[in-house]
């Protein structure tokens, strides 16, 4: 069989596999990408881009009954997903092409095809088999669903971007970002949601404030949430779907079931023994700080490997990735501390750096915490009495900030500019020496006592 020969070959053209081919591409390297599916991954088609596209809706779908308690002669309406969907599935195309573009311009072969591991730089793809001295795996995750009776009548986050209506009713199993981000969208889209938590807090990974505040307002909002659910099995009868608890309680009537009970890596069917890439005890892709596998010439970013799951991360890694291996810089390589992110809640959220509980475990009594609780100004001029909250972790003599944690309007767009100063090591007094920008809602954080 002909081999055709590259210098680098892509298993998965997503967040991180994307980023990586371009990347070597410009330094010069011949590359092949291999994606059996749709161009742009996880993110592009059935994560990010969609997910940010459904909330942008749903803020809409909030807006309404804001402005018209504000004197707006307007009727709230409720969404015409399938002329919302056909504008999600646009954007998403102009994506794709933008890709496509990227890759030709760059000589970038893309094979649609998946990829297979045969040992020693070799892959092979469909009928065709390629060689590279470097192999980068980009293979993402996928949903993963509760090991019950029962659970092939729920959908997971792909199943909910095939929806082209809002449930009438319906059940979110999980407490973790999926969850609270597509109950927050359905609840703001006329659904009726139960979001159904198996453990006693939401997002039990942030700092537990966030979550508190949260959950007020999901309440307030109309979402029922109860704690402590523990699933034993799901049916289906004339009334819909049924879930039935270890306690023996039945929740019923429901038209939809969402899980969102978290995600695994794709790590099997593509011959990762036959190339020595070995997996840690969690099952991803094992990397050292350089990404570098088990075996020599292999390297993985993204989803695959126990990163954390966010878009930016893959992109980070695979760019340092290919500076070092193809653009001349040995000493490129993703600093992982300090990452922001953002959950897009209602109202949404963000976090960098350590929680509180992280703080204490690791600076003992040296902190300082500074907390501001507002109203933001839209939601006060309509006398809403939901307020935000900004919360400030400071470590050490000199008050580093090495906790930054956020919820209220905005937040999602606040957050970037302040992930800079923790990143650069910023302490309170530098906040303190900022000039306010008035009125906003970030001025907040920089006139905290
Ligand atoms: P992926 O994007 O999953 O791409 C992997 C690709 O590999 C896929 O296209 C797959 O078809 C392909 N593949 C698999 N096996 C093979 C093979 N053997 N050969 C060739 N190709 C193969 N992150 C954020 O930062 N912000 C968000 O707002 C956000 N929202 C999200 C919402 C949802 C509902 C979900 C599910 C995720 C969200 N994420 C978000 C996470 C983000 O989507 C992922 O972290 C990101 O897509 C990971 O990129 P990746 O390159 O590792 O993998
Ligand atoms: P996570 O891994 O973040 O959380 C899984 C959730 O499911 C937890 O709340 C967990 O509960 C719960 N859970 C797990 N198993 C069960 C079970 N058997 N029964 C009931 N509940 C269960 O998963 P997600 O699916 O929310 O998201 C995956 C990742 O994708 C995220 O971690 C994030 O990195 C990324 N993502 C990022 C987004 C963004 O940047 N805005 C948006 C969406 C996803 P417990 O707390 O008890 O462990």
């Amino acid at each position: 069989m002909h081999t055709q020969a590259f210098d680098l070959i892509v298993l998965g053209a997503g967040s991180g596999g994307i980023a990586g081919a371009i990347r070597a591409a410009r330094h010069g390297a011949r590359v092949a990408v291999l994606e059996p599916h749709v161009l742009g991954g996880t993110c592009v088609n059935v994560g990010c881009v969609p997910k940010k596209a459904m909330w942008l809706a749903a803020e809409l779908a909030e807006a309404q009954p804001l402005a018209a308690e504000l004197g707006f002669d307007l009727k709230p309406g409720v969404l015409d997903w399938p002329v919302f969907i056909a504008r999600r599935q646009h954007y998403i195309a102009n994506i794709h092409a933008s890709y496509r573009k990227r890759f030709d311009e760059l000589g970038i072969t893309l094979l649609a095809e998946r990829g297979h591991l045969l040992g020693n730089g070799r892959v092979r793809a469909g009928a065709q088999q390629l060689s590279a001295a470097h192999l980068l795996i980009a293979t993402g995750g996928h949903a993963h669903r509760p090991d019950i009776d029962g659970h092939e009548h729920g959908i997971d986050s792909d199943g909910f971007f095939d929806l082209r209506a809002a449930p009438r009713k319906v059940a979110v199993v999980g407490a973790s970002y999926i969850a609270v981000e597509l109950a927050g969208v359905l609840r703001a889209l006329g659904s009726e949601v139960h979001l159904l938590v198996r453990g006693e807090r939401l997002l039990r990974t942030f700092d537990h404030d966030l979550g508190d505040v949260l959950l007020e307002a999901m309440r307030t909002r109309g979402i029922a949430v109860q704690f402590g659910h523990r699933l034993d099995r799901v049916s289906r009868n004339a009334d819909g779907i049924r879930i039935h608890c270890r306690s023996g309680d039945v929740a019923e009537g429901f038209d939809s079931l969402l899980w969102a009970v978290g995600r695994r890596p794709s790590v099997t069917g593509f011959g990762l023994e036959a190339a020595a890439v070995e997996l840690d005890a969690k099952g991803f892709i094992a990397v050292d700080a350089w990404q570098n596998t088990s075996a020599n010439g292999v390297y993985a970013v993204g989803d695959v490997t126990a990163a954390p799951a966010l878009t930016p991360v893959a992109i980070a890694a695979a760019r340092r990735l290919m500076d070092r291996v193809f653009g001349g810089q040995p000493e490129a390589r993703l600093d992982y501390r300090n990452i922001p992110s953002v959950v897009f809640s209602h109202p949404p959220l963000g976090t960098i750096g350590l929680t509180e509980a992280q703080a204490r475990a690791e600076h003992g009594d040296a902190i300082k915490i500074y907390t501001s609780r507002f109203r933001p100004m839209l939601g006060a001029l309509a006398g809403h009495p939901e307020r935000s909250l900004m919360k400030l972790i400071c470590a050490g003599d000199d008050e580093r900030v090495v906790g930054l944690h956020l919820i209220g309007p905005a937040s999602d767009e606040i957050l970037q500019g302040f992930a800079v100063a923790v990143k650069m090591g910023a302490r309170k007094r530098d906040f303190d020496d900022t000039v306010a920008i008035h009125p906003t809602a970030g001025e907040e954080l920089v006139l905290m006592g």
